[in-house]
């Protein structure tokens, strides 16, 4: 109860703190009636693959569709999963839907939305353009709604491209290449997201591509595969960061090769626990925070994990059992550090 009453208090405060949140998706920050929106622009075919044709019959029974996504009824079917690949399978299911224009502006909107409420200063936006140019949108068709949208509002952000580990070495160059142009300065970075689909050292033109044009270096690494024999990986593609890298302090070599190149792993708790990849998250997490290299927290899909960055800054706090004056220190940093 007494740590309740802690949790609510401080999180207000870590709320209304100026903060970052530097691993956050472009599309997972989805509102329900966004989601709702989308469906009713499909054909129910689409949603019925997704769902399967029992549950589907079984929500068509009930009432209008429509009302049931905006009212959240059927999060579950969403944002509830068993394992990483059913999370990819969700997250891209749903981001396929946004595929015009018009749909695109509602979930930039959305995001925008979270990145005030949040009081999120600076973001760096994960874009993974290749889900939303299949059907009415070119590739610079979204490139252009992206820059329109977020220069016509008073948000500092920046934007990392997602090529997926799917992707074809030419095409990613493309991407990249297209991105740096129609982006300007707001391009910040490069990862590699989804799937793990073999060698990632094919990617080393693509990786000195982007050290050529001065943006940093990430891949998403260790949420469905192990990282045996990553060393080449990292040291290959040049990497500034790491994107979860779950069991990566498993590994001597590893770190030791983190903490002489100055990697910084990217941490997004609530992903990791909501997707099933850690056994015991509290004791992970609490020997992750602890480690002698740079950390960055993010809230990766909040609503996919029913997250928030201020509630990952909590679980944080709390996993290094942080006193109460340790954490209103370390909000008075931040709140001074960005005035
Ligand atoms: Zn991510």
């Amino acid at each position: 109860m007494k740590n309740n009453l802690l949790e609510t208090r401080i999180s207000s405060i870590i709320l209304m703190t100026p903060k970052c949140d530097l691993h956050l998706h472009f599309g997972g920050i989805v509102s329900p009636r966004s989601l709702a929106t989308a469906f009713m622009c499909k054909r129910g075919n689409e949603f019925q693959s997704f769902l399967g044709a029992d549950r589907y019959n079984r929500y068509l029974r009930f009432t209008n569709l429509y009302n049931l996504i905006a009212d959240g009824k059927i999060d579950n079917a969403f944002f509830s999963f068993e394992s990483f690949e059913n999370f990819v399978s969700s997250f891209s299911f749903i981001n396929r839907l946004f595929d015009s224009p018009e749909l695109l502006q509602l979930l930039a909107n959305d995001l925008i939305g979270y990145i005030r409420q949040q009081h999120i200063t600076y973001a760096e936006i994960t874009l993974s353009p290749l889900l939303y140019t299949q059907n009415k949108m070119t590739t610079i068709d979204f490139f252009r709604i992206i820059v329109k949208t977020f220069n016509a509002v008073d948000i500092n952000v920046k934007f990392i491209i997602d090529c997926a580990k799917s992707t074809p070495i030419d095409e990613a160059i493309s991407l990249i290449d297209l991105a740096n142009k129609e982006l300007k300065g707001m391009l910040c970075g490069i990862t590699l997201g989804g799937r793990n689909s073999g060698d990632l050292l094919k990617y080393i033109p693509l990786f000195n591509f982007a050290s050529d044009i001065g943006i940093a270096k990430s891949i998403h690494l260790g949420e469905d595969s192990n990282l045996i024999g990553l060393e080449n990986v990292i040291s290959l593609l040049h990497l500034d960061r790491i994107a979860h890298g779950i069991g990566i302090h498993n590994s001597t070599k590893l770190m030791q090769m983190m903490i002489a190149k100055n990697i910084a792993l990217e941490v997004c708790p609530s992903s990791n626990i909501s997707n099933k990849l850690i056994k015991t998250p509290n004791a992970y997490f609490a020997d992750l925070f602890k480690l002698n290299i740079p950390i960055i927290i993010g809230s990766d899909d909040p609503t996919f994990f029913k997250t928030t960055i201020t509630k990952e800054l909590w679980y944080v706090f709390e996993c290094l059992h942080f006193s109460e004056k340790k954490i209103y220190e370390l909000l008075s940093w931040a709140i001074n550090a960005f005035k």
